[in-house]
């Protein structure tokens, strides 16, 4: 007689959930809390740190020459700033690493950075500012690091990125050489994971070393200059000049900063 053992199977199932709540220990008010309160610290791995970026030369530099032109002491006598580089199709430098640039704050702002420009505009108006106060500026703000943004003027069969770190110099950057390499090596795994590939220049690996350079000399923070792609090269400069593939650089190195401070 199958029937009335379903029919008395019914009421056992309905108070089956009451019975295990009776019988389960009360909830520790910790344990209350919903799950999501966890979440805002992952999204936004970056609260509370400041980031300095330098977006390249400013687009007046090449109508400064007497501001831009002066030397300044940055370990060494070098100018003030120079124009950079162009596309063949003359797509300046300056309008390159600026586009980047802010499309990079603004990754870096959504991940919770509080981000400090060098310069401002991007405008045939203005120049500068110098090497050294574009090196000094971290500190300034009171970043945690610093990266400058440019793009490669180099032989027109090169191509890929490279990122300079500064060697040391006593004086100057014995206090921060080692945190920049692990910089340096960190913006270059977020670029090659957002898809670039290391130039075919400076030695292939995608890293260079440099103590001539006022933007890194004078840096007392962590520090990197990135050297995003060949402008010359008809390829790199197919992908710096469209908005897609600026994003992309901009996603790579936010991968990069975003990995070496999270540590
Ligand atoms: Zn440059």
């Amino acid at each position: 007689m199958p029937r009335p053992l379903v029919l008395m199977a019914v009421p056992l199932l309905a108070v089956a959930p009451l019975l295990a709540g009776l019988l389960a220990p009360p909830a520790a008010p910790g344990l209350l809390a919903p799950p999501a309160a966890a979440a805002p610290a992952t999204d936004q791995p970056l609260a509370g740190r400041v980031v300095a970026l330098d977006p390249g030369h400013q687009l007046g530099n090449g109508r400064h020459p007497d501001q831009a032109g002066r030397l300044v002491w940055v370990g060494l006598w070098k100018p003030c700033n120079s124009t950079g580089t162009a596309t063949a199709g003359g797509f300046p430098e300056a309008t390159f690493t600026w586009r980047v640039t802010r499309r990079l704050q603004a990754r870096l702002e959504a991940l919770g950075a509080t981000v400090r420009l060098t310069r401002t505009t991007n405008s045939y108006d203005d120049w500068g500012p110098c090497v050294g106060a574009r090196g000094r500026f971290g500190a300034r703000v009171g970043a945690d690091l610093a990266v400058s943004v440019h793009g490669d003027g180099a032989a027109a069969s090169t191509h890929g990125f490279f990122v300079i770190r500064p060697g040391v110099r006593e004086g100057y950057t014995d206090d921060v050489a080692g945190p920049s390499r692990r910089l340096a090596l960190a913006v270059r795994g977020g670029l090659a994971g957002a898809g670039f590939g290391y130039s075919t220049a400076y030695g292939g690996d995608g890293l260079d070393v440099r103590r001539d350079l006022g933007t890194l000399n004078m840096a007392d923070v962590p520090t990197v200059m990135v050297e995003l792609g060949n402008m010359r090269n008809a390829g790199d400069a197919r992908c710096m000049t469209s908005a897609g593939c600026r994003d992309r650089y901009a996603r790579g190195l936010a991968a990069g900063i975003t990995g070496y401070l999270a540590r």
